[in-house]
């Protein structure tokens, strides 16, 4: 894109967000890339080399074989302990702190937008930092005993003997019920929603956007790639986030300063 032209959007997306009263962010895999995490659902990760998805990542191959997805999830696991948070997540806690977004719904499973400062993160697919006992639900947290185990190829396991599963959203699993209401709460609410880093291809996290443009909100899209989205959305930016959402940070503060 033209650097005018680019710059013509970002100042566009700066006046949409301060213009708007609740706006609301919708994060996913191109988040994250610049933090060296791959999109673990993608054909293109480099994750699904080895491995079938269906019976890695699966509920059923949970069930039926947890050592195995142990095995699948640790590296994956080690690069998101060890990732950091890149200048996207940063520009949308800023903005968060500035008063200029009230939520980010994420389908990253990360943890970075927390770690960058974010305070309200609704994640679609879970998380990494508690575990649940597919056979009694007590729910614990994961801590460094847990990832000892998993480090040694040993399967965590709660006091009644059941088998820990992280807390993420495996394939064939249902979203979590309670942070799919807010989200679709929050879609509802808002008036600009902002989508960032996704592609919008997995539902039904990606029906979420819809149904903020659906309930009248405006909403901005930046992602490197053309999406179905971009037909609804009032700003497209095809750019890359780490790129373009610290430099509408700036034209934010810019906009506060005038006023
Ligand atoms: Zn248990």
């Amino acid at each position: 894109m033209a650097e005018n032209a680019m710059e013509d959007k970002i100042r566009r997306a700066a006046e949409l967000i301060c213009g708007s009263r609740h706006v609301v962010a919708f994060t996913g895999a191109g988040h994250s890339t610049a933090s060296g995490i791959p999109d673990f659902r993608s054909p293109d990760s480099g994750l699904w080399e080895k491995h079938n998805p269906m019976l890695v990542a699966s509920v059923w191959a949970f069930r039926l074989n947890p050592k195995t997805f142990y095995d699948w999830i640790r590296p994956l696991a080690d690069l998101m302990l060890s990732a950091r948070p890149n200048p996207a997540h940063e520009a949308l806690a800023d903005l968060e702190d500035m008063g200029c977004l009230k939520t980010i719904i994420t389908q990253n499973i990360d943890n970075l937008h927390q770690r960058a400062g974010s305070r309200r993160v609704l994640e679609l697919h879970g998380h990494l930092r508690e575990a649940t006992c597919i056979r009694c639900y007590k729910v614990e947290p994961i801590d460094p005993v847990f990832h000892n185990l998993v480090r040694e190829g040993r399967v965590p396991q709660c006091s009644c003997g059941g088998v820990l599963k992280p807390n993420v959203i495996l394939f064939g699993e249902q979203l979590p019920v309670r942070v799919l209401n807010e989200a679709m709460a929050e879609a509802r609410r808002c008036d600009l929603m902002l989508v960032a880093g996704s592609s919008l291809e997995v539902t039904p996290a990606a029906d979420i956007p819809f149904l903020a443009v659906e309930s009248g909100a405006k909403a901005i899209i930046v992602n490197r790639e053309p999406t179905a989205f971009d037909a609804y959305a009032h700003l497209v930016i095809d750019g890359d986030v780490v790129q373009v959402l610290p430099r509408v940070l700036k034209a934010v503060q810019e906009l506060v300063e005038l006023a």
